[in-house]
């Protein structure tokens, strides 16, 4: 938790306010309709350098205003002084403590009926919140291919993270969860492998990298960025981005799936099939410790990626 003692406080519509004092009308165009979008962005704390590091900020806000822009929504800031303000915030509610940060900017406007998006008066919140481990890192998950589709891009598309289209994610998810599963990976329009509830799905067959490419329905993610970057400039591998169909995935050498919340998660388990051996693969082990590192400023040559944020 940030320090006890002081409330948290959040950044709305302009302001720096404790979450008591926001008010959001309950006939908020987004709470009906899902016109909303938002960011997920890691601090990871560094007890060797005592300070916060946000990892990829601009790269996050870049694509927060790609979603805004796909909903019509103008935030009053550029994407520098929204960083800006996300520092100051974080800041303000200063914890030793790794910290995940939620920008959400949604159509406010009590429009009953009207989807006629540039018409809707919008709002920005951005909060903070403690978080650890959302996956297990330590000793990898169980997925399923899930019975859900990705959402298409041109129903919603999938490469802003539009609130609405997370209900494909919560409906795939809940079943793997009801079936004992940890995780879902869904299946594009064509039946290519797409993604996990909230990751990048990677696997490796014969030391090549593989991982599906921006046009099967997937989001863009950072960390899938990050990682194809770490493959191939840091471990010497080869990275092919190209469609991948279900049943390759079970003879796969190893599979992991990556996010900034789920980081650098080994997949030991696919439908009840091992993945390899049914370990956590020799590779992904070190894509894994080099992520880690690079987010917590320990790989040389990566500090351009993070943001410092020191107590006050
Ligand atoms: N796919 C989906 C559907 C997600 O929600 C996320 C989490 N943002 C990711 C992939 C991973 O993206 P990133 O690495 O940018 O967090």
């Amino acid at each position: 938790m940030p320090n006890n003692t002081k409330k948290r406080l959040m950044f709305f519509n302009g302001k720096f306010l404790p979450e008591d004092e926001i008010k959001i009308p309950p006939t908020a165009h987004a709470l009906h309709y899902g016109t909303a979008c938002f960011e997920g962005i890691r601090a990871y704390y560094s007890e060797k350098d005592k300070n916060l590091f946000v990892f990829r900020l601009e790269d996050h806000y870049k694509r927060f205003f790609y979603s805004c822009k796909t909903l019509f929504i103008k935030l009053p800031y550029s994407s520098k002084k929204i960083a800006e303000l996300t520092v100051e915030l974080l800041q303000k509610n200063y914890s030793e403590t790794d910290i995940y940060i939620r920008p959400l900017a949604f159509k406010s406007d009590p429009a009953v009926g009207n989807f006629n998006l540039p018409t809707l008066e919008s709002s920005l919140l951005i909060y903070t919140v403690p978080l650890g481990r959302y996956l297990n890192t330590e000793k990898g998950i169980k997925a399923n291919i899930s019975s859900w589709m990705r959402v298409p891009d041109n129903a919603i598309p999938p490469r802003g993270k539009i609130a609405g289209a997370y209900v494909n994610t919560a409906l795939a998810k809940t079943e793997s969860l009801q079936n004992g599963f940890d995780e879902c990976i869904m299946l594009d329009r064509f039946g290519h492998i797409a993604e996990g509830s909230a990751e990048n799905f990677f696997m490796i067959k014969n030391g090549v990298v593989i991982t599906p490419p921006m046009y099967d329905d997937i989001l863009v993610g950072i960390t899938r960025g990050t990682v194809i970057l770490v493959c191939e400039k840091e471990l010497g591998l080869k990275v092919v981005e190209r469609s991948i169909a279900r049943a390759e995935v079970y003879s796969a050498d190893e599979v992991f799936v990556v996010g900034t919340g789920a980081e650098v998660t080994p997949v030991v388990e696919i439908d009840k099939h091992e993945v390899g051996d049914g370990k956590i693969g020799p590779i992904t082990a070190k894509i894994k410790e080099l992520y880690f590192k690079m987010v917590h400023n320990e790989v040389p040559g990566y500090s351009k990626f993070l943001t410092k944020v020191s107590s006050k």
